[in-house]
């Protein structure tokens, strides 16, 4: 049986040492990294991720400062908000929750963040930075499943990877990452013509499609790492259901390790964006960033799943 990369408790770990890393930059610094969240609209899911964001930001002792916009607000006052936010010491990332209604370009308004503030990773300077081994902003879920990968395999190097998904989002920045890792990548998407014989290969699979279990156990290389993104909800058994792209009964019999839905990719997101504005909070104040916060929330065990 595959081993369970156990993501909620990776994150429960990375907060923890991110909490630590605020509470020094408080009392060393005077610095108190601030958290910029805008949501327009009354989106169910959307409220439901802010509501969470927000509360973990100030669990970690991080300042929090969210902002609620009409569905119908005019894109000027959006815009108007942004660069409020822009000029306001006090915050140091900003974040849209995605996606915006109709009236508002979702283009402009993650172009008008300024992007050592865009913790989000969205905007195309930190996106070219990634794609240029850069030192940009990392978008979170890609980062999350990133971190989750080198605390399970360390070098990646040489290892074939593929990335299911193309999305801006997630997809290609995963893809970057792991060919700054070294990998030999793939992405494959819903033009790809043969899916099966792809993810046979893949000593890594990152799946990011949203389609329910789309992957099954017999595609897998056997021994292969498999990251679950997807989150899709269905209803089996008269019950509703959180599952992933990847079918995990019969992919835990194949695969080395596995990242379960819900409980894997989902839970470092959050801790993600909160690393990702402390070490905005450092960068804007010319701090330098704990470069061992990732190793530190791993602990000393070699294997914390
Ligand atoms: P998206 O819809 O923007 O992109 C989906 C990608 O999948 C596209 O590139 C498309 O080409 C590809 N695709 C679609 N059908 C396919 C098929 N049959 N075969 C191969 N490729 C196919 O979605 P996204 O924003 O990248 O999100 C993907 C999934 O990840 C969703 O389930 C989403 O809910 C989930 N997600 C989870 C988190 C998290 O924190 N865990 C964060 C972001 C997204």
């Amino acid at each position: 049986m595959a081993h369970i990369i156990d993501g909620k408790a990776y994150a429960t770990r990375l907060r923890e040492e991110i909490g630590r890393q605020v509470r020094k930059l408080r009392e060393h610094d005077l610095v108190t990294p601030g958290l910029a969240v805008i949501l327009v609209g009354e989106d169910p899911a959307s409220q439901i991720y802010v509501r969470n964001k927000a509360n973990q930001a100030r669990e970690a002792e991080m300042a929090s400062f969210e902002y609620r916009l009409a569905y119908g607000v005019p894109q000027a006052q959006l815009l108007e908000l942004i660069e409020r936010l822009n000029q306001d010491p006090a915050v140091h990332g900003i974040l849209v929750q995605l996606p915006l209604p109709p009236q508002v370009d979702a283009e402009r308004v993650i172009n008008a963040i300024r992007p050592d503030k865009d913790i989000d990773g969205f905007h195309p300077i930190n996106v070219g930075k990634l794609g240029t081994g850069g030192q940009g902003i990392v978008p979170c879920t890609p980062l999350g499943c990133l971190m989750l990968l080198k605390h399970h395999l360390g070098d990646m190097s040489g290892l074939h990877a593929l990335v299911l998904g193309r999305s801006n989002i997630v997809g290609k920045p995963m893809a970057n990452l792991l060919l700054n890792e070294h990998c030999t990548v793939t992405i494959a998407h819903s033009r790809s013509r043969d899916l099966q014989a792809e993810c046979r290969r893949a000593d890594i699979l990152v799946a990011a499609v949203g389609r329910a279990r789309l992957v099954p156990g017999h595609w897998l290389k056997p021994g292969a790492t498999v990251i679950d993104v997807g989150i899709n909800r269905i209803e089996e058994d008269d019950q509703a259901r959180l599952v992933g792209d990847v079918d995990f009964a019969s992919a835990s019999t194949v695969a080395g390790a596995i990242t379960p839905v819900p409980g894997g990719v989902g839970p470092m997101t959050i801790a993600c964006l909160l690393l990702n504005t402390l070490e905005a909070t450092c960068r804007q104040h010319g701090i330098a960033f704990p470069a061992g916060i990732m190793q530190s929330a791993w602990g000393n065990d070699a294997c914390l799943d």
